[in-house]
């Protein structure tokens, strides 16, 4: 149960202050291009519908980046299909799970993807820069995060990273999904 619902005025805000990199990254990424492929569009898409966004507002939430660089019509025609898809809305109303840490681990980018954790799979320096941008530059909270993920701890690297991001968020459980993520974040800010 996530605390405070998640809609097309304030996802930006909860987007940085509350997702994993994981999913920041995708959605600035859409922010920025106005697309994503395949691959990023099934993890944020579903992430978004498990961490509450109303489905009303993620139609909005889409439409308005994609018809940015493409015409309405070929947006519903071939893009939006999708996105009602991932909310069990049409064809087989499959419903589908969140994706657990584990599960996005598990796949493979290519170079030119943006899916996938990126503890995992971003290489060193792109890493590094982006836990500098988000926690600022505290060298020993950076060598932390740095030593897990050498260890090929990322679960734990991005555990860490949700405690310096939000010290409140440290007496909690450790997450194992962008889900568990988002809810312990807001939840530390609420209490
Ligand atoms: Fe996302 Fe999990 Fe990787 Fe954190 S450890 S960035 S929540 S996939």
């Amino acid at each position: 149960n996530i605390p405070i619902e998640v809609t097309t005025d304030n996802v930006d805000t909860v987007a940085e202050q509350h997702y994993p990199l994981c999913m920041l990254h995708l959605h600035n990424y859409l922010r920025r291009n106005h697309h994503l492929k395949y691959d990023c569009k099934m993890q944020l898409g579903i992430f978004l519908k498990w961490v509450g966004m109303p489905y009303e507002d993620m139609l909005v939430f889409w439409k308005e980046e994609f018809t940015q660089v493409m015409t309405e019509e070929k947006y519903e025609k071939e893009y939006v299909y999708l996105f009602k898809h991932q909310y069990g809305k049409v064809g087989s109303k499959l419903q589908y799970k969140p994706y657990t840490c584990e599960r996005i681990q598990s796949f493979t980018p290519a170079v030119n993807q943006e899916h996938g954790c990126p503890f995992k799979h971003w290489d060193q320096s792109s890493l590094s820069a982006k836990l500098e941008e988000e926690l600022g530059g505290d060298y020993e909270q950076l060598q932390d995060i740095e030593d897990l993920v050498r260890e090929k701890h990322y679960v734990g690297a991005c555990n860490k990273y949700l405690c310096y991001k939000n010290p409140a968020a440290s007496s909690s459980e450790p997450i194992a999904s962008p889900n568990e993520y988002v809810q312990k974040s807001m939840l530390s800010d609420l209490y």
